[in-house]
């Protein structure tokens, strides 16, 4: 672990800036070349090893904000999971990974792993217990996603890093729905923090990309798999990823602020059934939730009252936008039944507590009240569809 002497928002604003020697312009220039000259200490710098001018500095960014010697980034979220993982384990290796994950990182594993001849086993639950019954003896890897998509599900980071500890396992976590400014992995003892920047480090929806933070010697491993598989990114988008990382911690405040503020409107909301939010004292996992997050984040789901169509619902909403995505500074919602669990099985669906009435809603950071407003009238209009249904049904 290792920590920058500057605040979060220093960091944000100013780690990794290139100095513009040349005409003192004010932010970082960029520099777009594939090709640079070999010099005679035998730096070799090209794209696809990670080492540009915005490559190597806006990796400075990240680990300072991940508290860890280094990061790399990487062309897309996926780039950065699949990388890591492949880097740590070969043919007869097993892992342990946690039952939800993000939809993309799920089918990697499930379709990938086994042409490679690597094992996996998915947790049944979310406790250090569930983790622990999983490894075998040839167990490498513990992977874990916290707070979990969709339902918000905390899982003891630290339990699940002394366990792996104990056991000599490497230990992955996707920090992406948290982000660096609501919890920082590496200080409850992960090994590596992987990110899809193209979420809340970009946060304008304009942006793909993956990071990844360690120690050096870990990145040493993991950069001799990511040079033969290339998942770089263009030094132009590296260069408008570091600009946007400079409002992070601005963003994602707001956007912890307004989630909290929302969970308690839908949770005291008669026609509401469920909220799940890690900041709500009602969250079964709030205790834990508190103890290693710092914010509780803009992502939140909810499930409407029996009866209301949660699709219709997502059509009336006139602010918040209906998204594949999620992190943005606009808010936006989603069907996880329709989309990220559309593969599932409605027995599978409501196994994991995703009903087809599931609202995953990505909070932004406009208004409080305007999104309260445009939440209760999509609510009221659903209520009055229903009723009419039941008139038709009745007459
Ligand atoms: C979006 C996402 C990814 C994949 O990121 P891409 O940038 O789309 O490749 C991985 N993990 C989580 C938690 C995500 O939300």
């Amino acid at each position: 672990m290792s920590k920058s002497k500057y605040g979060i928002n220093t960091i944000c604003t100013h780690i990794g800036e290139i100095k513009d020697e040349q005409f003192k312009g004010a932010v970082s220039p960029i520099y777009m070349s594939t090709s640079y000259q070999f010099d005679n200490v035998g730096v070799k710098r090209y794209p696809r090893y990670f080492n540009t001018p915005n490559q190597e500095h806006l990796s400075k960014k990240i680990a300072a904000l991940e508290h860890t010697e280094t990061a790399m980034i990487f062309g897309s979220g996926m780039a950065a999971v699949s990388t890591t993982l492949l880097a740590f384990l070969k043919t007869g290796d097993h892992i342990v990974v946690q039952n939800t994950l993000y939809g993309g990182t799920s089918n990697f594993i499930k379709e990938e792993f086994p042409k490679y001849g690597i094992e996996f086993t998915f947790t049944d639950g979310y406790e250090v217990t569930d983790f622990e019954v999983a490894i075998k003896p040839n167990t490498k890897v513990i992977h874990i996603e916290t707070p979990s998509n969709p339902l918000l599900t905390i899982t003891d980071i630290k339990g699940v890093a002394d366990l792996a500890k104990s056991k000599g396992l490497i230990t992955t976590i996707d920090n992406t729905f948290a982000s660096p400014v609501n919890q920082n992995p590496v200080d409850f003892g992960i090994d590596i923090v992987m990110h899809s920047a193209t979420k809340y480090l970009g946060g304008h929806s304009d942006i793909l990309a993956g990071a990844v933070a360690c120690s050096n010697a870990h990145m040493e491993i993991i950069w001799n798999v990511a040079k033969n598989l290339g998942g770089s990114l263009s030094d132009f988008t590296v260069w408008m990823l570091e600009r946007s990382m400079k409002t992070l911690v601005l963003r994602v405040k707001a956007q912890n602020k307004n989630a909290k503020k929302l969970a308690k409107f839908l949770d005291g909301h008669k026609d509401v059934k469920n909220v799940y939010y890690p900041g709500l004292k009602s969250h079964p996992q709030y205790e834990l939730a508190k103890s290693q997050m710092k914010g509780f984040g803009g992502m939140l789901s909810f499930e409407l009252a029996e009866g209301l169509d949660a699709m219709q619902f997502q059509k009336e909403l006139k602010l918040i936008k209906s998204s594949m995505s999620l992190a943005g500074v606009e808010s936006t919602v989603l069907s996880p039944h329709k989309t990220s669990h559309a593969l599932l099985t409605q027995e599978e669906r409501d196994a994991i507590g995703v009903s087809d009435r599931l609202i995953r809603f990505s909070v932004g950071i406009e208004s409080k009240q305007d999104l309260i407003s445009d939440l209760e009238q999509a609510i009221s209009k659903v209520k009055k569809s229903k009723l009419q249904t039941q008139e038709l049904k009745t007459s």
